[in-house]
């Protein structure tokens, strides 16, 4: 239970940290299998020898960072091949063949284990999606084509930034389908990388027809991310030919995107057009009561406890998407459960800090001080100038503390974007926006709004 965590915490901030494609194909069966009190070292396992070379000269450094910010006793990584399968594991054993002798193991299975048919992963379903204003668009017309497989909406086009439930719902969408039709229906879920690979291959090694024997025979497709394929010709037009068949037989495509069909640049005419024709649906920011939902839906789904105090902080904080709320959720949980101690809000603001920095890197000081000033109605002029007049005063103060909050810039770079004041104007201005927010609720509610419109901008 206890490694089960903290390797849960290490791969959510390694997930945010590196493309998901790689994530999935090195991370997505490591396990921490043991730690050593004495000399802090803790054995990783990876499937094959291969994935073990591979982690372990491109990701050490992310993956000890991870583990020692959460428990600062671990030294080092040692990195073991251990075979998914228990019965291997024992026999390896017997035989010596395990490197490394393992003082104990705890090989957990995934309990939820990806089906290789479809490729779903069954703990994404419509129940446990959580459904509100943000989403509840795309929710009902997942629940339209899951009882009306093919006929109603095709293809189903979701859309919308990272982490805000895509891939939920088009796998929930699929284990629905699978569950009502159990065997009479053939699903199939794919990445469009895993769909590019695919054609890459076969092209190759001259299996073409393999392949389009293989996707022309499914009936309800689910491709993620279908962005990817965008300008990649072969691909492409493999692709459009898949989905003419299959839509031309009435079977159900369901697509997801970062961004509607018309935003996808090099994607052909007549696919995008082809996307078009059916249902277009977006995902979008979820709002407080949202996140505060999801937060208390996924504790209770752990059977996890954790104070309404904490979770409201958490829901305030955390806006930018799903992931991170889970992300955030996860090391809380950890940090109380694994060591024992309550959470604190200097703890609490560390942890939120630590998760949302690093996919803070799109956004710019000039981006921030545009959408400030677009809220408040000054110009970043003025916002820059000398003006001392409350209406420009209070937006130039809420400006910094941004600056600060959202960017973690430093007081006197603060002071320079914003007409090259001084660091102490910086101070003063975060700490007295940081005293009112908790005094005034139309404050704090303009400040949120104003992060929203920040993070959407640049997801
Ligand atoms: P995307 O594919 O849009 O990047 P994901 O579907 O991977 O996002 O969602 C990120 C995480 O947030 C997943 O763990 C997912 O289960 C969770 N999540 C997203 N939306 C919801 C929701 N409405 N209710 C519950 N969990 C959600
Ligand atoms: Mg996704």
């Amino acid at each position: 239970m206890e490694q089960k965590e903290i390797w849960k915490s290490v791969l959510g901030e390694i997930e945010l940290q590196i493309s998901k494609p790689n994530f999935l194909t090195w991370f997505k069966q490591s396990q921490l299998i043991n730690k050593n009190e004495k000399d802090g070292t803790v054995l990783v396992s990876l499937p094959n020898n291969f994935a073990k070379e591979w982690v372990k000269n491109r990701y050490h450094k992310i993956i000890l960072g991870s583990l020692r910010s959460l428990d600062g006793s671990i030294k080092n990584i040692d990195y073991v091949v251990v075979s998914q399968n228990p019965a291997v594991i024992q026999s390896n054993q017997k035989r010596g063949q395990v490197s490394k002798t393992i003082a104990n193991p705890q090989p957990t299975l995934i309990e939820l284990k990806i089906d290789p048919k479809t490729n779903l992963n069954p703990r994404y379903t419509m129940d446990s999606f959580v459904v509100g204003s943000s989403n509840e668009l795309a929710y009902a017309a997942v629940q339209a084509v899951t009882k009306d497989v093919g006929k109603k909406y095709n293809p189903l086009f979701i859309h919308g930034g990272v982490g805000l439930g895509k891939t939920h719902l088009l796998q929930a969408a699929g284990n629905e389908i699978k569950k009502t039709y159990q065997e009479g229906v053939n699903v199939l879920y794919v990445t469009s990388e895993k769909f590019i690979n695919d054609v890459v291959w076969a092209i190759r090694n001259r299996r073409m027809e393999d392949v389009k024997k293989r996707y022309r025979n499914i009936d309800v497709l689910v491709i993620d991310d279908i962005q990817f394929i965008g300008g990649k010709t072969a691909t492409e037009l493999e692709f459009f030919y898949t989905f003419n068949v299959l839509y031309e037989n009435n079977k159900q495509i369901i697509i997801s995107s970062d961004r509607p069909p018309a935003a996808i640049p090099t994607l052909e005419e007549r696919l995008r057009s082809r996307f078009e024709g059916g249902m277009t649906v977006d995902v979008s920011y979820p709002d407080y009561e949202m996140r505060l939902a999801i937060l208390k839906t996924k504790v209770q789904e752990q059977g996890w406890s954790v104070e309404e105090k904490i979770l409201e902080s958490v829901a305030t904080k955390v806006q930018r998407n799903i992931r991170e709320l889970e992300g955030v959720l996860n090391k809380v949980v950890f940090y109380e459960q694994y060591k024992g101690e309550k959470m604190n809000t200097k703890k609490l603001e560390e942890i939120i800090n630590e998760t949302t920095q690093v996919t803070s890197k799109n956004i710019t000081a000039t981006a921030v001080i545009k959408i400030v000033s677009d809220f408040f109605e000054v110009s970043p002029d003025d916002l820059m100038g000398r003006s001392r007049k409350s209406e420009v005063v209070k937006p130039r103060q809420i400006c910094m503390y941004l600056l600060r909050d959202i960017l973690k810039l430093s007081y006197p770079h603060i002071g320079e974007k914003l007409g090259n004041r001084d660091h102490t104007t910086a101070i003063h201005a975060c700490e007295k926006i940081n005293r009112d927010i908790n005094q005034k609720p139309s404050l704090n509610q303009r400040i949120m709004l104003i992060k929203e419109r920040v993070y959407k901008d640049s997801g």
